[in-house]
């Protein structure tokens, strides 16, 4: 059967749209560019969406054409056709309306569990697709029938066919059960904490083994049932991967989940002969492991344990625990910080997760604003894992005009707090913890810290001294002699700082 991709013109307009992700990719790798870059994608997504529906066929082959036994089958197959470019549009409206809806009420803060929640269903596509193809795989043009000397005849589906489609399915299993976990511990139904299953190495290393065996065993025999088995297995090991990861492993694991949704939809791509989701799916795939790797690199993990997941963290987070409301700390206000930082000659502003549950960035450049017109040097240190997203800090500070070039990421100014006057730190807490530089049993042991304690004062904003951040520690910062603990929601509180700078 010849597949559409065959034709040159859908072949060309998929290398456009193809080349429009690799420079939406280029785009999104700068703020500054990040619009454009979107824009970019949003073109050759409408290139390719367009082009196959354009070239639209019906995929079940014409057996019987014409008129058979009083029926005129070719008007049927037209219908047939109408019918099913009916579902697809009436499918692409309901979706794309709720796309717009979502898109329109999300708040900032609740973008990570949604970007999970999209990969989620990226791997549940890939499931269905994988089950249909394998369901009715004439119809996908990935099988001959074969009629046998005894008994009735059958699809074998292409060897070829056979280990794309168990690719596919499992990889795509994986990413929904592991992605829906991600979901539901970013969303705060599960705790940040990492639930350790005992023996949980073993489990994980027997469910692998029996998924490749199963793969294996279906690729010589097309059995059906080692396919629902790999389908079983591999939602079962999405969630044994992902329930055990917590603290600071979560960000990591987050971006692996998006280059697993990567290589779900090229698995998908080779199932429907599309050529277009092929090269988008690899450009995810790769993306995403390259900025796991990164990320890996930041927070000084092992890129293969973190691939293998739950290997991370090896105790609970006892580290520390919860915050120790009893020791002693001091309590400051709107005007003791406005003053120390108008006397400031630098004052280098922390942003974490708190500042976006706020949306305090817009009145925080306000702050920076009347301090620089004051003559204080203002710089914004971003971790590399502040918030919940990589890059929610640069996203948020872009959206209130902070200037590109006061905005430093970890390595490049964390030398800098110790001739700080104030590091001014605004719902950021695990990234500015020294337990993960001392504390072996911290979850958060090995990530690399921003310096904050080593400024001449730190001001911390946050709502209470019991309120934890994602790891679930104590701060020892809070409780050292140059720290000033501001208590307020950070929107309020900043917004007075401002009030008191007048
Ligand atoms: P944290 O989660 O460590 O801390 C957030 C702080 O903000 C808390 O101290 C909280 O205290 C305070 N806060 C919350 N709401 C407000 C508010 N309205 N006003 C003022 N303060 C507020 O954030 P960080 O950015 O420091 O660290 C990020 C953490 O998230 C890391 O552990 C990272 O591993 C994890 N993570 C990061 C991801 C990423 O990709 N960036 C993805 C998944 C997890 P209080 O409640 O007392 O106000």
């Amino acid at each position: 059967m010849e597949h559409v991709a065959d034709n040159p013109w859908v072949a060309l307009a998929y290398l456009i749209s193809g080349v429009c992700f690799i420079m939406a990719l280029r785009g999104l790798s700068s703020p500054e560019s990040s619009r454009r870059g979107n824009r970019y994608g949003m073109i050759g997504m409408a290139i390719a969406v367009l082009t196959t529906l354009a070239t639209h066929v019906p995929t079940m082959p014409v057996l019987a054409v014409g008129e058979v036994g009083g029926y005129d089958y070719a008007a049927i197959l037209q219908r047939v056709d109408a019918l099913a470019m009916f579902e697809i549009l009436a499918a692409i409206g309901i979706g794309a309306a709720i796309g717009v809806v979502t898109a329109r009420r999300i708040a900032m803060t609740a973008m990570p569990q949604l970007v999970a929640a999209f990969h989620s269903l990226v791997g549940m596509a890939a499931v269905l697709v994988a089950i249909a193809a394998f369901l009715n795989p004439v119809a996908f043009g990935i099988a001959d029938v074969v009629t046998p000397l005894i008994g009735a005849p059958f699809a074998a589906i292409h060897g070829v066919s056979r280990i794309e489609m168990i690719l596919g399915v499992a990889i795509g299993a994986i990413t929904f059960s592991g992605s829906v976990i991600a979901f539901l511990k970013l969303n705060g139904n599960m705790g940040g904490a990492p639930i350790m299953l005992p023996a949980r190495h073993a489990i994980n290393l027997g469910v692998a083994l029996m998924i490749v065996w199963f793969s294996f065993s279906f690729w010589m025999t097309q059995a059906p049932l080692d396919f629902w088995i790999v389908v079983a297995l591999s939602f079962a090991i999405g969630f044994l991967l992902i329930i055990p990861i917590g603290g600071a492993d979560m960000p990591v694991v987050v971006s692996m989940l998006n280059s697993y949704s990567g290589w779900a939809a090229a698995a998908m791509g080779f199932t429907l002969h599309n050529t277009a989701m092929i090269i988008t799916g690899a450009l995810v795939g790769s993306s995403g492991a390259i900025l796991s790797y990164i990320m890996c690199r930041a927070m000084n993990r092992s890129f293969i344990s973190v691939i293998a997941g739950g290997f991370g963290a090896e105790s609970g987070p006892s580290g520390g625990g919860a915050a120790q409301i009893d020791r002693p700390w001091k309590r400051g206000s709107a005007e003791d910080a406005a003053f120390l930082m108008s006397q400031a000659e630098q004052v280098i502003i922390v942003p974490g997760y708190g500042m976006a549950v706020a949306q305090a960035q817009h009145v925080l450049r306000e702050m920076g604003d009347k301090l620089k017109a004051e003559g204080v040097r203002v710089k914004y240190a971003i971790h590399p894992v502040a918030g919940r997203m990589p890059g929610h800090m640069n996203v948020l500070l872009a959206e209130a005009n902070v200037p590109y070039d006061e905005v430093f990421e970890l390595e490049d100014i964390n030398s800098e707090f110790a001739q700080t006057d104030v590091a001014f730190v605004i719902g950021a807490n695990d990234v500015t913890n020294p337990a993960a530089k001392t504390d072996k049993t911290s979850p958060i042991y090995g990530m690399p810290v921003l310096d904050v304690e080593k400024a001449k004062t730190v001001l911390f904003v946050k709502r209470s001294m019991g309120g934890v951040g994602y790891a679930g520690v104590d701060n020892e910062v809070f409780y050292r002699d140059n720290t000033m603990m501001l208590l307020a929601d950070a929107k309020k509180m900043v917004e007075e700082i401002v009030k008191a700078l007048d």
